[in-house]
């Protein structure tokens, strides 16, 4: 057969260079020994999902340890799951978890010099290989239909064996070059195929620089290459991508691994070195005692809207998926509180070789510690951020005064005070603890444990010491002798002793107080919420709870 010509026939573009021309257009890249070059490569489906974050945050932080490169890559040969606007929804996404591409689409870098970065857009090399690879006889044309590979795949089944294109199922294998042009020329649609060179009879061990030695079987599925529309599968654009773009090491889904034997016959078949891969384990969570992987249809945690939204600090759930990601890294933190998570010497060979556990309990001790961090004014920034994305119309207002709010965060974070509260554990809970503070939404049930005339006799007569310039002594003067003069113990000693003897204990004052200003049994420190609100609202509240 005049393979030649047949090349010429199926692919007849007159733009392709010879195959040396593309080798100099992406010359090595000039990097330091050990650098790695690392990537992203989603299809532009606008789901960005933990997972992605996950294998996203190993491939930046694997690439930027090691001086290495950090790029994007668009894998769009898929049409029908293109989503507009979904590159830039990956870049914002990554972009606000503190992850930054060096290179790629749509970044603006002045090392873009291995793009185009969207697989469309590099049909021409792609089709310069496959050209070279049915002149050498590796490649043929096949003009099966979806019925005729449906038909084979349901006898395949029925016989209990493997399914696919593959020894006397490869029917287009095996064409005459009169068939093959007959074809053609009733205008038939076709795939470019591999000819596959493998045989199932042959085990490959292969290093996962994540998982270790793995062993797999030799390809022998003759696997399209080429898409009716001239567009190269997913497995043809990996292997001719990570070549020119010199990636270094591939992080991956481990849902990849079983597509592991067809790369490496086609790095093997196109003389390209095989990069490194690392494949990354599943995120699980445990569902009713089960443990299951996070799925798209049942856990709204998996997408990454799903923290913007709940209002996640962002560098909390960058630094507990550091935890899940390297085993030692909680220990780094534990030894370096203060140091940025980056300074960790981030490692592949303490990534986790099966099911990383996520743990949205733990996640949450990590926010609120994280947040236990910032200064009021960071503090404000971040919920204000939040606020304006996601707030209702009255938060929006509230959070306009900054200067009120900020005295709040103040109290609520315990700022300044020995010790840090960690009441805010994310926006979106965090900023309802602001809401007593503001009379337009203050709304309280009073859920008094005490008599009418008991609650009634505490704040009238608290209302009537009460001063904004008392310091917290002088205020806890008065409650105490309110307490005293209702019947409650003034002193916890006493009421403790003798419990029978009182109506109550000064504690229990300072709830009546706390429920009547507050409208919870539980608050910060009472005498400086008194004072954040002011006199008259103060006073107000307490008659407003007496008339209740
Ligand atoms: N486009 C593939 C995906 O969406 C990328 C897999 C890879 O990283 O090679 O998962």
């Amino acid at each position: 057969m005049d393979l030649k010509k047949l090349a010429s026939t199926l692919i007849p573009d007159n733009d392709l260079l010879p195959l040396e021309e593309y080798e100099k257009m992406y010359p090595e890249r000039q990097l330091n020994k050990g650098a790695e070059v690392t990537r992203l490569a989603p299809s532009p489906t606008g789901f960005i999902h933990l997972g992605n974050l996950y294998s996203a945050l190993a491939d930046e932080r694997i690439a930027h340890t090691t001086d290495g490169i950090f790029y994007l890559r668009i894998e769009d040969t898929d049409l029908k799951r293109k989503v507009d606007g979904a590159v830039e929804s990956v870049i914002r996404s990554l972009n606000y978890f503190g992850l930054n591409f060096d290179e790629g689409a749509e970044i603006d870098s002045p090392l873009n010099n291995y793009g185009p970065y969207y697989q469309r857009q590099r049909a021409s090399i792609y089709r310069a290989y496959v050209k070279d690879l049915i002149e050498r006889g590796l490649a043929y044309p096949c003009f099966c239909t979806e019925d005729e590979l449906n038909a084979v795949r349901a006898e395949q089944t029925e016989r209990k064996e493997i399914t696919g294109y593959y020894g006397k199922y490869a029917k287009c294998r095996n064409l005459s070059e009169q068939e093959i042009y007959d074809n053609l020329a009733q205008g038939k649609p076709f795939v470019i195929r591999l000819k596959s060179q493998g045989s199932t009879e042959n085990k490959i061990t292969f290093k996962d620089r994540i998982k270790g030695d793995i062993t797999v079987t030799e390809n022998d599925q003759d696997v399209v290459i080429l898409k009716s529309d001239g567009i190269p599968t997913y497995h043809f654009a990996h292997a001719i991508d990570d070549h020119f773009m010199h990636t270094t090491l591939v992080i991956r889904g481990e849902e990849w691994l079983s597509s592991l034997p067809i790369h490496l016959e086609l790095f093997k078949v196109l003389g390209f070195k095989l990069p490194s891969y690392g494949h990354t384990c599943s995120l699980m969570k445990v569902d009713n005692g089960v443990k299951r992987k996070l799925s798209k249809r049942k856990d709204p945690e998996l997408s990454l809207d799903y923290y913007r939204q709940a209002g996640y600090y962002p560098k909390a759930v960058v630094k507990y998926l550091m935890t899940i990601l390297n085993s030692n890294f909680e220990e780094w933190e534990r030894k370096n509180p203060t140091a940025d998570y980056r300074d960790f010497k981030f490692s592949i060979d303490k990534m986790g070789k099966s099911g990383a556990l996520f743990d949205i309990d733990k996640l949450n001790d990590v926010s609120k510690a994280e947040l236990a961090t910032l200064s009021e004014d960071e503090t404000y920034a971040f919920l204000k951020g939040w606020v304006d994305e996601f707030g209702t119309e009255q938060d929006k207002a509230h959070f306009a005064d900054a200067d009120y709010i900020k005295k709040i965060i103040i109290l609520i974070c315990g700022i300044g005070g020995k010790k840090r509260r960690k009441d805010i554990v994310r926006a979106e809970t965090g900023v309802r603890l602001f809401d007593y503070f503001f009379d337009d939404v203050f709304n309280p049930e009073y859920a008094f444990r005490f008599e009418k005339g008991d609650v009634t006799a505490v704040l009238s007569k608290f209302a009537a010491v009460y001063d904004e310039n008392d310091d917290n002594n002088a205020w806890f003067a008065k409650v105490k002798a309110v307490a005293a003069e209702v019947g409650f113990a003034a002193e916890m000693s006493e009421y403790k002793q003798n419990p029978e003897a009182f109506k109550g204990s000064v504690a229990d004052v300072a709830e009546i107080l706390r429920i009547a200003v507050t409208g919870m049994p539980n608050s910060p420190d009472l005498c400086t919420v008194m004072r954040i609100l002011g006199k008259d609202r103060t006073l107000a509240r307490l008659n407003a709870a007496i008339q209740a």
